[in-house]
């Protein structure tokens, strides 16, 4: 099977991070590989989704016995044979690995380089039907190292008594510490080498509040007029919508969806690629195989669904080094509705979690007080500083003290039984009388009207950004009406505060509160 298919189906990731796409190829087309990725930044994938591409056996030579543990655990739950052989297990466990192994069953064998002094061992993986080896810290092969462990220069042997291809992973970066791996791990032999930072720097970040998103996009482009450019839409309906309003507006633009013939896809590709200042209007279906070296922007007409995949789609733009502008559009829209997404999806519940968590560190993203770039690239485990390209940078954007506002809001949303949207929740709090508030009575309660200080547009950012702090959450069970989070509790505690971004297309408009 090819990698997209079991990175969404095995791993339930929508997309690569940075750097993992290549490895994960070259390891599967069997080449010796050495891998240099910040600690976090999704190494074991590199050969975990190699190993289920090919057949056979991988022998993954790790040094904890708990991380070993822990991704057995994953990758079973994941439906993959997998088992680690270690001194933590029962005599009964090993005996039970080791009949899975000479009845081939398992794709992944984790193994402490410890093993590998017993003279039996190699001969059983040789009976195993070994393919490849991987080593995850490879950089304890090093004598210069703190981490040093003798036994992994036993792997080395354990590549040539094998004969397969090894790809060694570490976070250790300095040139000594490679060449003793490459040295001590391939026998001097020259592994294909993966090390390059994930920023890149040419690349101009910028987000923005939906606020008129048509318009929004119309005049990012219309600034960008004979400059190729790529707008990527939520669904195939709206790509076909927004490249008429493009036209309209004097603009080349065409667009391009996963339900178009296959000609007229191949069709969209060639003109994009060969004619200068086109624009494709898009789903993420668009950008795989696109080698055009001087797209010069890329915008988000809705949230991206990760910051993976986020990273991939603004990664299309400038690549010719030159320098791109990229604009993402969020709302509570987009919140919501890929909260329900993944709420209703199929997946069990610990995945609906990781895609919760995933999607809470885009939207920090989204709201970032601070540098962006500076939250991308440790969300992938590097380090950095304020960068100086990103909208944040150009113009820190203002903060207040929301505590109080919040706890108004999650208020509201306790007093009326976790059951209604943002917007009957925002009547409640400035005091609108409306037909559903007098139905319910809830011009009784005594948050009614308490938020006046705040004018609507206001409480939408405050909502907004509540939701993507993950305070609330649109409730499946309850028709998506927004019910609050474990997180909101030590906020109505009042054990912590919020601090909250100012949006200024909110604070520009003027107050509309309407007294009761
Ligand atoms: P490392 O070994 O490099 O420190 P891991 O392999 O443990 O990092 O991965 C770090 C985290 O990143 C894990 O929680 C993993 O689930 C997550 N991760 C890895 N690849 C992806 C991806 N393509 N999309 C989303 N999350 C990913
Ligand atoms: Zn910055």
């Amino acid at each position: 099977m090819s990698a997209a298919p079991l990175l969404r189906q095995v791993f339930g990731f929508d997309a690569f991070r940075p750097g993992q796409e290549e490895i994960v190829e070259a390891v599967a087309a069997g080449r010796d590989v050495l891998a240099i990725m910040p600690t976090g930044g999704g190494k074991s994938l590199c050969y975990q989704l190699p190993a289920l591409m090919r057949d056979g056996l991988t022998v993954v030579i790790s040094p904890l016995i708990a991380l070993m543990r822990d991704q057995v655990r994953a990758l079973t739950e994941a439906g993959v044979a997998a088992a680690a052989l270690t001194s933590g297990n029962s005599e009964d466990e090993n005996a039970e690995v080791i009949r899975a192994l000479n009845a081939r069953e398992l794709r992944l064998l984790y193994m402490a380089p410890e093993r590998l002094a017993s003279g039996a061992t190699v001969p059983m993986l040789r009976r195993a039907g070994v393919r490849g080896i991987a080593v995850d810290e490879a950089h304890c092969v090093s004598q210069w190292g703190h981490d040093f462990r003798p036994d992994y220069l036993r792997v080395g042997e354990l590549r040539r008594a094998l004969d397969v291809p090894l790809a060694a992973f570490t976070a250790t970066a300095d040139a000594e510490t490679r060449e003793e791996i490459v040295a001590r791990l391939f026998a001097g032999a020259q592994p294909q080498s993966f090390l390059r930072g994930f920023d890149r720097p040419n690349i101009h970040l910028a987000f923005q509040a939906k606020d008129g998103p048509r318009r929004q996009i119309l005049d990012f482009a219309a600034a960008r007029r004979g400059q190729s450019g790529i707008v990527y839409c939520g669904t195939r309906a709206k790509t076909e919508a927004l490249a008429q309003a493009l036209n309209d507006s004097g603009l080349a633009a065409t667009a391009y969806h996963g339900g178009m013939e296959a000609d007229s896809r191949r069709q969209v590709e060639t003109r994009f690629q060969r004619e200068d200042g086109l624009i494709v209007v898009a789903t993420v279906a668009f950008g795989m195989g696109i080698d055009k070296p001087d797209i010069r922007w890329v915008a988000h007409a809705d949230l991206p669904k990760s910051i993976e995949a986020y990273y991939q789609e603004i990664g299309r733009g400038g690549r010719d080094g030159g320098p791109a502008e990229t604009l993402t559009l969020f709302g509570p829209d987009d919140i919501r509705l890929r909260r329900s997404q993944i709420d209703e999806g199929l997946a069990p519940p610990e995945r609906k979690a990781a895609d919760h968590a995933r999607l809470n560190a885009l939207l920090g993203l989204a709201e970032a007080p601070g540098c962006r770039r500076e939250v991308l690239l440790r969300y992938f485990g590097e380090e950095a500083g304020p960068c100086g390209n990103c909208d944040t940078c150009d113009a820190p954007p203002e903060t207040f003290d929301a505590t109080e506002a919040v706890q108004k809001a999650l208020s509201a949303v306790l007093r009326t039984g976790q059951t209604f949207g943002a917007g009957h929740i925002i009547d409640v709090l400035t005091g609108t009388m409306t037909d559903r508030i007098r139905q319910r009575g809830h011009d009784q309660l005594p948050t009614f009207g308490v938020g006046r200080d705040l004018s609507k547009p206001q409480w939408q950012v405050v909502i907004r950004q509540m939701l993507g702090r993950d305070l609330i959450r649109p409730d499946p069970e309850r028709h998506g009406g927004l019910a609050i989070t474990l997180s909101a509790h030590p906020v109505l505690r009042g054990e912590i505060r919020i601090t909250l971004r100012h949006d200024p297309a909110a604070r520009a408009r003027p107050a509309t509160v309407i007294r009761a």
